[in-house]
């Protein structure tokens, strides 16, 4: 397995992978890899002949006062992790090599990013986007597989491989959850044990709303009553949002059907969590 850490080498052993005929499967991550960011991996396998990871906390997507200085990090462990998952080449470049100092061209969307995360994270999905445009610029997937996790981030991208026409094929891959049911995230060791377990109300809230709308209850407002109440009930928890909307242009709909997403954020303690389902989609445990 390669590791890369300059633009200059990736874009070669890219350039050479491609010379020999090569697809390339591409999973981009901020690291501290866990079974969901493996379970893409192993999409990206199914799908390309080589897969390439991405390994980098993109500092243009945090917002001043949130995690970035404390973002979990364990670069040796997700380099053997990504070795037993087969992986042909891991990119961890710095903050350095990937962004000038004066660096002034950047993607923004205007209309999927003002919604949901959007709101709360204002800046959020331009820091996002402009790593991931120039992410494929270096790799030149042909597949990049994004995990359902992040719903919005996955329909921005759709977004901005259709509007800037990229050639690049987007693959979302089911939601990894713990056994218990909460969504796997690398941000979920912030967790005390008490707040891990209160965390568990937001799969069980969407879980009571999955199971309503599969005896026949679709109104949209009625089933966000049911995730908010039972939010509250249960963990005492007041969501940042609870959106029940079209998966791909993120509009909000007003009767349920198989396909729409129902989306939230909560934060619990000092986390911030997002978890969704897809109604009519499994997720994976
Ligand atoms: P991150 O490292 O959090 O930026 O995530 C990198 C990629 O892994 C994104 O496409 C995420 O949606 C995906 N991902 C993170 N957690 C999960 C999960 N629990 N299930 C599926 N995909 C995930």
């Amino acid at each position: 397995m390669e590791v890369v850490k300059t633009v200059g080498a990736m874009k070669a052993w890219v350039a050479g992978r491609k010379a020999e005929g090569r697809s390339l499967g591409f999973v981009p991550t901020m690291g501290c890899l866990h079974r969901g960011h493996l379970s893409l991996v192993d999409r990206a396998r199914a799908l390309a002949d080589d897969v390439v990871v991405s390994i980098f906390v993109n500092p243009t997507q945090f917002l001043p006062g949130e995690d970035l200085d404390r973002y979990p990090r364990s670069p040796r462990q997700d380099l053997e992790s990504c070795r037993a998952a087969g992986v042909a080449a891991v990119f961890m470049p710095e903050p350095e090599e990937m962004y000038a100092t004066d660096a002034s061209v950047f993607v923004d969307e205007a209309a999927l990013s003002a919604t949901m995360c959007g709101r709360t994270r204002p800046g959020h999905f331009r820091g996002v986007l402009t790593i991931v445009a120039k992410l494929f610029n270096i790799v030149r997937p042909d597949t990049a597989v994004f995990g359902r996790k992040d719903a919005q981030q996955a329909a921005l991208i759709q977004r901005m491989i259709r509007d800037l026409n990229f050639d690049v094929r987007l693959e979302v891959a089911p939601l990894v959850r713990e056994a218990d049911g909460l969504a796997m995230s690398s941000r979920n060791r912030y967790l005390s044990p008490d707040e891990r377990k209160k965390a568990l109300t937001l799969s069980a809230a969407l879980e009571a709303a999955r199971s309503a709308w599969s005896t026949g209850k679709s109104d949209a407002r009625e089933i966000r009553g049911l995730v908010k109440r039972t939010l509250l009930e249960k963990g005492g928890i007041v969501p940042e949002y609870i959106a029940c909307v079209d998966a791909e242009s993120l509009t909000p709909v007003a009767r349920l059907a198989k396909g729409d997403l129902i989306a939230l954020a909560a934060v619990i303690g000092r986390t911030r969590l997002i978890d969704n389902i897809r109604l009519g989609e499994e997720d994976l445990s």
